[in-house]
């Protein structure tokens, strides 16, 4: 018998699978060809959508001697048999009950490939011999570096359906459907899942909450801070600089919150140096009232990366953008770190005419599938909007999470060093599960076969369990239904009044 390595393999380098697997939290390496890899040195090998015919012979290889595979087409013919076909598609769901999951239903807009005729086989779970097999049809890293965005309907669908200008392929989910099928393809082969757990151990989930001050005034932000302070939450506040420039100094009382940059003039333009020179001025006062912003949100959460270096000279360590990813895990891009935020707020909800009862019951139920989930819970707000007793509400939501509760600062801190510590879980012969890195703060969280479970393991093996609720996951029909009505919306002009912002060559009449 030998020690088993739980780490996995590349075939070869493949930047949005490797981002991807940073993000999970588990080890990896790529393949060295002339040496081979032994079944004991990874539990699953995956696959690229492009390889070179010599390098797929270790996709042969591996499996004969026992180990996974996760092929993303390039090994698809070689394995199965079948060619794959590509097709455009806009929603995948996958078959119930095939992966535990918590996101059910996937934003794609692209091609994906399809090893058969249905409308779900473009994810297929099997075995060839003595090996588990799975194909996954989605050209992941063509996905991860798609920056479109689109209007689409997001958070609990019942009742009010609102939309937001988010990631056109929903950044935000694609690593839990990768981090479902890794667990499955190693519970295939009688192997534990195990990875960097997402959050300080031993919470289930980390609760943010942000402020957006857009144009708000001195009673705005005062009457907020009061309601944030009764509720016992962590803010940040993404300043709107130049509406407070005269009072500024108000900020630096705000101990134990965060005050991080938005703008100085609040607009978004494709013009960089526009762009550039409002974060100069917005950090410049900013830095005279001794306030050093270290977050930036853009405003409307349009994410541009060309603006990083020059935030990175800033002084800027971190993003968040719903533009670019939401409800979902950080990540590092350009050496900034993005933090997702669920993109729908109280002004979101106005906009679509909800009433009090609807605004109570989506903010209960989208924090609950979030939570439930294990998923980040962060939401933001503005201040200088009349319906501070729905404000009060949702804050009295977010404090009843049994989540950690951080500044951005704070969740950065902690996902920084998280990402330079994945897990290099080793499963002995005695059968126990080994990871240098496992502490307190940074758990271990592995995965059985045939369990729900989530085990927590510190570095003194005490253990705690969590057990995932996918009785909240989201419905695939109310989303491939939703992303329908989209569309036929859409062809009527309905979401018009979106459109012409996105296509407007200058962001700056994008105001509220
Ligand atoms: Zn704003």
């Amino acid at each position: 018998m030998e020690e088993q390595r739980l780490r996995i393999c590349l075939l070869s380098s493949n930047t949005g699978i490797e981002d991807i697997l940073r993000q999970i939290g588990i080890s990896f390496f790529v393949a060295d060809h002339a040496k081979g890899v032994s079944p004991f040195d990874a539990s699953v090998l995956i696959v690229g959508r492009e390889e070179s015919s010599a390098d797929l012979q270790l996709a042969k290889s591996f499996p004969e001697a026992g180990g996974a595979i996760l092929d993303l087409g390039a090994a698809s013919e070689m394995l199965t048999g079948i060619q794959a076909q590509k097709r455009m598609r806009n929603v995948l769901a996958p078959k119930a009950g095939v992966l535990d999951l918590p996101v059910s239903a996937f934003d794609v807009d692209a091609e994906v490939a399809h090893l058969g005729s249905g409308s779900d086989d473009w994810l297929k779970i099997d075995r060839m011999g003595i090996a588990p097999y799975c194909f996954l049809g989605l050209d992941i890293k063509v996905m991860e570096s798609d920056r479109r965005t689109a209007f689409r309907r997001v958070g609990h669908f019942s009742g009010v359906k609102p939309a937001e200008e988010v990631s056109r392929c929903g950044h935000g989910a694609v690593p839990f459907l990768l981090a479902a099928i890794l667990r499955r393809l190693c519970n295939e082969r009688g192997l534990p899942f195990a990875h960097r757990w997402y959050h300080p151990g031993p919470h289930r989930t980390v609760t943010l909450f942000r402020l957006d001050t857009d144009f708000s005034d001195r009673d705005h932000i005062e009457s907020y801070r009061t309601l944030i302070k009764k509720h016992g939450l962590k803010c940040t506040w993404f300043l709107h600089a130049g509406a407070h420039e005269k009072w500024l100094g108000l900020f630096r009382s705000f101990d134990e919150d965060e005050i991080a940059l938005h703008c100085y003039r609040h607009f978004n333009s494709h013009d960089v140096n526009l762009m550039r020179s409002d974060i100069d001025k917005a950090v410049s006062i900013m830095k005279a009232a001794y306030l050093v912003p270290v977050g930036y949100a853009a405003p409307y959460g349009l994410y541009d990366s060309q603006i990083d270096a020059h935030l990175k000279a800033n002084g800027i360590s971190y993003r968040s953008d719903f533009g670019r990813a939401h409800d979902g895990l950080p990540v590092c891009e350009n050496g900034l770190l993005q933090l997702p935020v669920h993109p729908i707020s109280i002004g979101t909800l106005k906009s679509v005419k909800a009433d009090e009862s609807e605004m109570d019951l989506y903010f209960e139920t989208s924090v609950q599938k979030l939570s439930r989930s294990f998923r980040p819970v962060a939401l933001y707000d503005h201040p200088n909007h009349d319906l501070f007793v729905q404000s009060e509400r949702m804050l009295g939501v977010l404090s009843a999470l049994d989540g950690m509760r951080l500044t951005f600062r704070e969740w950065a801190k902690f996902w920084n060093s998280r990402l330079s510590i994945p897990a290099d879980p080793v499963l002995s012969v005695d059968g126990k599960i080994r990871d240098e890195n496992t502490s307190d703060e940074f758990p271990l969280a592995v995965y059985l076969r045939n369990s729900h479970d989530v085990i927590l393991q510190n570095r003194n093996d005490i253990l705690t369990r969590l057990a995932v609720d996918l009785s909240v996951a989201e419905k695939s029909d109310d989303l491939i239904a939703l992303r329908r009505f989209d569309l036929q919306a859409a062809k009527r002009g309905f979401l018009a009044k979106h459109f012409w912002r996105r296509t407007s060559p200058d962001r700056e009449e994008r105001m509220k």
